[in-house]
């Protein structure tokens, strides 16, 4: 579709965009015919892979029987199965799901759940969230006022909130080694430098994302930090809109640590981008108070519970479940780092792999030995991204660098990628960085 003689607001105004025909496993076709491999599963979403037949048959199913209900008038037997799957399958006590449409609405929610219980408890003036930079948890005005996201930020800063962030794991740009106990130190300095009183949560990607390029923090980091929110009653919001339901090799990206959230926010791949559907996750000792007390959630949306995305999450957990693809993403996962590694061997860009399960990052680099970045205004990551797409190949571009000077990209295929197309997969990347490095190199 030509820009000129579209009515559609996309995200480049200037950019002619290919229109996508159909999509089957891990590939999809544009209307000319031509195959894109999917290597990011959109935006680390269609973690199935497309065109499922079980989840469009779940869904169309469900649609005749009713699409919508108001959830002040009606429950729904799809929401309510999915909450009870999800409170079997998710650790600790994380037993009461409030369905959304996005992961940056379940960010509002978790925001809202959490000043909640501290009124409830008592102590309504524990309002503030803390969270760090490198971050992203969404574009409304409360999730982007906790998103360390220089670039997300810079417009909006005038109307956001803006409380001191804590560093955020990165050992590749690290000056020197961090452990756990550095992080929580800085953490606990950070709580008592604005007051415990004041603060109710602190929210984190267990693994860094969007705003990071794939940041996998150390051993004992979380159990470190959950430590000292303890210490000063502050609940732990674990942002796993990105990395839950699979997508790092375990079903939720903070059980690669020893330290359960209280609340925990999912998207994307709860229903694999067959329906908008995201969820806030509350564990049990945070519901009570609410209960107890006012007895009401003071959130939502119209689409909130929406009948036919819980179906289609449903069927997606069924299928994850019946192809064992959670172990599936570990293990591929660990294979495609390996091969990733060669990929940086032989290239003069790729500065840095990492990652765990299929969520992984490559930072790109002009100089690998000082680890210099590229200019900002070289767009580097645009630059490998449109390459990529020109190849047949899909990536998602990522921030990296602790004032996002960096650039990266996010390798995160479909968990049901096979053997063909992971060499698919490598091929085509070795050919786009082989382009690049001319252009930007010489
Ligand atoms: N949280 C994380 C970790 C994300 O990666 C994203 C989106 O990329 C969001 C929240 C916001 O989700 P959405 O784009 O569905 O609003």
């Amino acid at each position: 579709m030509a820009k000129d003689e579209s009515y559609l607001i996309k995200p480049l105004l200037d950019r002619n965009y290919p229109c996508v025909s159909y999509g089957k496993g891990a590939a999809l076709y544009d209307m000319d015919g031509k195959r894109y491999l999917d290597a990011c599963s959109g935006a680390v979403t269609a973690s199935i892979g497309h065109g499922v037949d079980e989840v469009v048959q779940a869904m169309y199913e469900q649609a005749r029987k009713v699409s919508f209900v108001y959830r002040s008038q009606f429950t729904n037997e799809p929401a309510e199965r999915l909450a009870m799957k999800l409170a079997e399958q998710l650790p600790g006590q994380l037993n009461h799901s409030f369905f959304v449409n996005s992961g940056s609405e379940a960010t509002e929610t978790a925001i809202k759940i959490s000043i909640q219980y501290w009124q409830e408890r008592g102590r309504p003036e524990k309002t503030l969230i803390l969270s760090r930079w490198m971050s992203y948890h969404g574009i409304t005005q409360g999730a982007l006022s906790l998103s360390g996201h220089y670039e997300r930020r810079q417009r909006f800063e005038g109307m956001l909130d803006r409380l001191p962030f804590l560093s955020p794991p990165y050992p590749y740009r690290q000056v020197r080694e961090m452990s756990g106990v550095d992080y929580a130190e800085e953490l606990d300095h950070l709580i008592e430098q604005i007051g415990p009183h004041r603060i109710a949560a602190f929210i984190a990607e267990p693994i860094v994302g969007a705003a990071g390029t794939a940041l996998v923090p150390g051993e004992w980091y979380y159990e470190a930090l959950k430590q000292v929110l303890d210490q000063h009653d502050i609940l732990f919001i674990c942002d796993e809109v990105m990395t839950g339901m699979g997508r790092t090799g375990k079903d939720l990206a903070i059980e690669h640590w020893d330290a359960t959230p209280d609340i925990v926010t999912l998207g994307k791949g709860l229903s694999a981008g067959y329906a908008p559907l995201a969820a806030t996750v509350v564990a049990d000792h945070v519901l009570e108070p609410i209960q107890a007390g006012s007895n009401l959630i003071m959130s939502g949306h119209t689409f909130s519970a929406n009948p036919l995305s819980c179906a289609a999450g449903l069927a997606v957990l069924h299928y994850v479940k019946k192809h064992d693809l959670v172990k599936r993403a570990a293990t591929i996962g660990e294979k495609l780092i390996e091969d990733l590694q060669e990929i940086q061997t032989a290239s003069a860009i790729v500065g840095d792999v990492r990652g765990k399960g299929l969520l992984i990052g490559l930072e790109f680099v002009k100089n690998k030995a000082t680890k210099a970045p590229f200019p900002k205004d070289a767009q580097v990551a645009a630059v490998i991204v449109n390459e990529a797409q020109r190849q047949g190949l899909l990536l998602y571009p990522s921030a990296a660098g602790l004032k996002g000077e960096g650039a990266g990209c996010l390798i995160a295929p479909p968990f049901t990628l096979t053997k063909e197309e992971r060499c698919e997969l490598l091929g085509k990347l070795a050919r786009t960085l082989e382009r690049v490095e001319k252009q930007l190199l010489g």
